[in-house]
């Protein structure tokens, strides 16, 4: 199927094409046909399988035709954040280019005086967070009765965020006779009961459920103590091929001193949490987008729905309470056919956590053991031959020689002490005797006694040993 399939107009066929899409994914291809046709629509989908596409192409046509007017917007996407608000608002820049709509991107942390402006000369489309909505509204500063068509997008992360009152009272004020589409990647009974309460006869799309997590991704579970934690992600983004990785953490506090440790042991780590002022946040996106920094920590707020190319990694630093947090961060890897590794600490504190994960995603998670390491362990068990074997990972059957290539922006190597990840004794093979004084990658003994998964009795750095004896 091609996007000329759809209905949708030229002047969008040529943004489409020219943004580099041959193909709709498989909810781009049920809603827009839908969407055009001006029925109402229930979406349940994450981020990343081209969702905003799938509302903002037929909007685009659907809106085309109309007049806008001052204070009153033609259309309204509501989003949970300022980064998915800003990430929608780019979406239409980029598929719009070829029409004459205005847009107006109403969110908060940011001054008004711009947004008061586009509102006061008439916009199309609205594209808001609830709180910067309903403030303006109660102040008279926007009407909301020539709306024809409404967007709830992110619905579960918006009763997660305890936005669902704002939406009722919003909703109550939009014209009944209006287009709503309802997009979330779970439906709890809330949200069941909103669509039943605003949406008329919707059609349902599901494209895949929020549990089954990409199969581009190779999630593991590290069995962590507390204290270790820290320590553990070090060696990780030390050791694991880590390009770029996003570092999830439950807490603000902990956002904020992890990047400062990450910074001050030479990694280049950036920090978005909901207490930062916009215009930073932006900034610390940027930074990360262009590669000047390859690590962002990030609290689940300010990085739900982002859309990154390339992100190598993502650490749950901290198990996430919300088993529906655990698709969204992991998600953030694997996007669009990439492969991605999740790592998700787990400490005895989150059994239920993590068993509820476990619940959602349909099995039980890998714990991360000898066969998943992707780097020569040190400190091989005397006696045994050290002949190299591969280690068994997709990456490193491919690319045996990675971690010897530097890596963009990758932690500063400027200190000789000697760090977990170097060998702590003189070593004796081949290279050191012909002068090669490049560390050699050691590998696992053929012979090594076989060992469930997740457990790990050779040579090992020290966290590895916690959780596996
Ligand atoms: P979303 O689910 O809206 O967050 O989109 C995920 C990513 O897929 C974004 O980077 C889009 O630019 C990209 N995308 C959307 N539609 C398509 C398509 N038909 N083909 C390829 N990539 C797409």
């Amino acid at each position: 199927m091609s996007f000329a399939d759809l209905g949708l107009s030229d002047e969008l066929l040529e943004a489409v094409s020219e943004a580099g899409y041959t193909e709709p994914t498989p909810i781009q291809a049920q809603a827009i046909p839908a969407v055009l046709m001006m029925k109402d629509l229930i979406g349940i989908a994450q981020t990343g399988t081209g969702k905003t596409a799938s509302f903002v192409l037929p909007m685009i046509d659907v809106m085309a035709a109309g007049r806008r007017r001052a204070l009153m917007p033609r259309s309204l996407i509501l989003e949970p954040t300022r980064e998915l608000a800003a990430q929608v608002a780019e979406n239409f820049e980029k598929y719009g280019k070829n029409h004459d709509l205005k847009m107006a991107l109403l969110i908060g942390g940011v001054q008004m005086g711009d947004q008061l402006k586009a509102l006061n000369e008439g916009v199309d489309v609205l594209i808001a967070t609830p709180g910067r909505l309903m403030d303006l509204f109660e102040r008279g500063k926007i009407m909301l009765n020539g709306c024809e068509l409404l967007v709830i997008d992110e619905a579960d992360r918006m009763l997660d965020m305890g936005f669902i009152p704002d939406i009722e009272f919003i909703c109550d004020k939009l014209p009944t006779t209006r287009q709503t589409m309802l997009f979330s990647a779970t439906m709890p009974p809330v949200i069941k009961k909103l669509a039943d309460k605003f949406l008329d006869n919707p059609k349902q799309i599901e494209v895949s459920r929020a549990g089954n997590t990409n199969k581009d991704i190779t999630a593991f579970k590290v069995l962590v103590k507390p204290r270790q934690k820290r320590e553990t992600l070090e060696w990780m983004l030390r050791n694991d091929h880590v390009e770029t990785a996003i570092v999830f953490s439950n807490k603000k506090t902990t956002v904020r001193e992890l990047n400062k440790t990450l910074q001050r042991n030479g990694f280049k780590s950036g920090e978005i949490h909901g207490d930062i002022d916009q215009s930073t946040r932006q900034q610390e996106l940027e930074r990360f987008k262009s590669g000047d920094i390859n690590i962002l920590v990030a609290s689940d707020v300010a990085a739900r729905g982002l859309d990154i190319k390339g992100v190598s990694h993502v650490f749950n630093y901290d198990t996430p309470w919300h088993p529906d947090d655990y698709v969204h961060r992991i998600g953030r890897t694997g996007r669009a056919g990439a492969k991605g590794r999740a790592f998700t600490f787990v400490t005895d504190a989150d059994a239920e956590a993590i068993g509820n994960i476990e619940k959602l995603t349909g099995g039980e998670i890998k714990a991360f053991g000898k066969d998943d390491v992707r780097v020569e362990l040190k400190d091989a068990p005397k006696g045994k031959s050290a002949k190299p074997k591969p280690a068994k990972s997709e990456d490193a059957e491919a690319k045996p020689d990675r971690e010897d290539k530097p890596k963009r922006a990758r932690a500063k190597k400027s200190d000789d002490k000697p760090r977990d990840d170097r060998p702590k004794k003189p070593r004796a093979d081949k290279a050191d005797k012909s002068g090669d004084t490049k560390p050699r990658r050691k590998y696992r003994d053929e012979d090594s006694e076989p060992v469930p998964a997740g457990e790990w009795n050779g040579p090992k750095p020290d966290f590895l040993g916690v959780g596996f004896d």
